[in-house]
């Protein structure tokens, strides 16, 4: 673990393995650590975050563009480190998540920079104005789904806006964090300012919550946990950032480009073996296009090639870990004896290299109605659920009808209806005529059970800086009308 800039064990001298969910086997041994550990960190980070706050955004910024730079030097070990602890495929993660970690990095380096408070023209007696602050010590904690991309988004607009920072990686994949946190050493972050604990959530991620030298807590991760740290913040009245669980729906208009939504539905429902928080999992299809979207989908999702997530030519990697893999299995259950017709897959891949790890196959359900746990539940597999629907009026009722809000999409070729129901959907994000594309330019966060805040964009600089007023007085007098109320 990294506290003040030493890499130690844990007080305890207790450790955990990480296991490569592909075959089983250990690929790193890191430490569990404990509530002296976190006071440690915190304690670390609390004594650097002065200094810090006290560089220039111009400095900082170039700290965050330096470690861009060694984040794509190292990519190919990253990536590799990503692919043996969470399964992710090398094709993906060496194509995908590094090089846009280094972006995000290089994207929040040049937003700080346009960092601006406000004057206020509240009379010509005074100057009002707004300066933006850090908040001092963040914690951050975050999930095994991408490792890498959901700490750089934390990380890199709570460094450059002056925090210090106390990460609390996911226990199933913690290596990738450490990593990139060691390539922020290398690129001159003093010590201090970046901290990393490894250890389980209920016991390190809840002293982190509570720790009263904590401003903030910059989480995402499942509903049910944030509504755990919610609730444990509270005794500290610490503000909360949570970007929590989703259910997405994929509406199919009578209009349709029924070969386009095939692609965007394969990319929505399958990317990352399905474990994306903004995963496309529920389909609703004009009844008119049902029978011919539901051929196409489980014809493509057939060709998805499943496998040892090292070669290159694997776009469909094993799960995250064998509880999950088993979470899964019996939503897959669930949904059989509910009814729900088993069109693609719902059993474990038979192919010789799948056997010693968590592998799901790519699996698709059709006749699903809303009451179903598969339509509800956020699964986090390679599994969907297709429904039909007859009016536009009855496919916003769909999509609305979940205790998430984190994203939706809308298929048709008339923009203009499409533009009619994204206002109707309450959903952090509506696509139209595409699923699950994030840029760093555009807001990400929820509404309803997936949380609130936002990461990315110009945005996520609010959520890692408070507002501070300053008034100044420019009569010089030494009594001011308002005075006379208490005379
Ligand atoms: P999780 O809630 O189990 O764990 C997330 C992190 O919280 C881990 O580091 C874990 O160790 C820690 N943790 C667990 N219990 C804790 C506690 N009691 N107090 C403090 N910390 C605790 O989630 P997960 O299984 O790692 O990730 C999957 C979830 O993340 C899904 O629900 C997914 O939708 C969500 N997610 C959301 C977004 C988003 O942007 N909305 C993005 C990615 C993932």
């Amino acid at each position: 673990m990294l506290i003040n800039g030493e890499w130690v064990g844990a007080s305890s001298k207790e450790k955990f393995e990480v296991i490569n969910p592909a075959n089983g086997q250990v690929v790193g041994v890191v430490p569990k650590c404990n509530s002296t550990d976190v006071d440690k960190a915190v304690g670390a980070a609390h004594q650097a975050a002065p200094a810090w706050a006290a560089k220039t955004m111009a400095e900082r910024s170039k700290a965050l563009l330096k470690i861009s730079q060694l984040i794509m030097n190292h990519q190919e070990e990253l990536a590799k480190l990503e692919t043996m602890e969470q399964g992710s495929p090398l094709r993906k993660t060496m194509n995908f998540d590094v090089p846009l970690c280094a972006e995000q990095f290089e994207y929040f380096a040049g937003i700080a920079r346009g960092l601006t408070g406000e004057t206020l023209p509240v009379g010509p007696w005074c100057m009002s104005f707004t300066v933006r602050e850090p908040l001092g010590v963040v914690g951050l904690i975050t999930p095994w789904n991408f490792p890498a991309l959901m700490v750089v988004w934390k990380l890199g607009a709570a460094l450059v806006t002056g925090n210090t920072c106390v990460v609390k990686p996911p226990s199933v994949a913690p290596l990738t964090t450490l990593k990139l946190c060691e390539l922020a050493m290398e690129a001159g972050v003093p010590a201090g300012v970046v901290n990393v604990l490894t250890g389980p959530g209920e016991t390190v991620g809840e002293t982190l919550v509570q720790h009263p030298l904590v401003a903030k807590i910059g989480f995402t991760g499942d509903t049910a946990t944030g509504k755990r740290i919610m609730n444990l913040a509270s005794a500290t009245v610490k503000q909360v950032g949570l970007e929590l669980g989703g259910k997405n729906a994929f509406l199919v208009m009578a209009d349709a480009d029924v070969d386009a939504a095939v692609e965007g539905a394969i990319f929505g429902g399958f990317f990352n073996t399905g474990q994306v928080c903004a995963a496309a999992t529920r389909f609703y299809i004009h009844e008119s296009l049902y029978g011919e979207f539901a051929e196409k989908l489980v014809a493509a999702a057939k060709q998805l090639r499943y496998g040892d997530p090292m070669k290159m030519e694997t776009v469909i990697g094993p799960v995250a870990y064998a509880a999950h893999r088993d979470k899964i299995e019996s939503y897959i259950e669930g949904a059989k004896k509910a009814g729900a017709k088993l069109l693609l897959g719902g059993k474990r891949p038979s192919t010789p290299e799948t056997q010693k790890g968590f592998f799901v196959a790519p699996t698709v359900f059709g006749d699903c109605t809303n009451d179903m746990n598969i339509m509800q539940d956020e699964i986090f597999g390679p599994v969907v659920g297709l429904a039909r629907f007859s009016t536009p009026e009855q496919a916003v009722a769909l999509a609305n009808d979940t205790r998430y809000g984190l994203c939706a999409s809308v298929w048709t070729k008339d923009v203009r209806a499409g533009l009619m129901l994204a206002n109707q959907i309450k959903a952090g994000t509506v696509w139209i005529n595409e699923h699950l594309i994030i840029f760093c330019e555009t807001p990400w966060g929820g509404c309803k059970q997936s949380g609130w805040g936002k990461d990315l964009s110009t945005m996520v600089l609010n959520e890692y800086t408070t507002t501070k007023h300053i008034y100044i007085d420019a009569t010089g007098a030494s009594v001011k009308p308002w005075y006379a109320i208490l005379k």
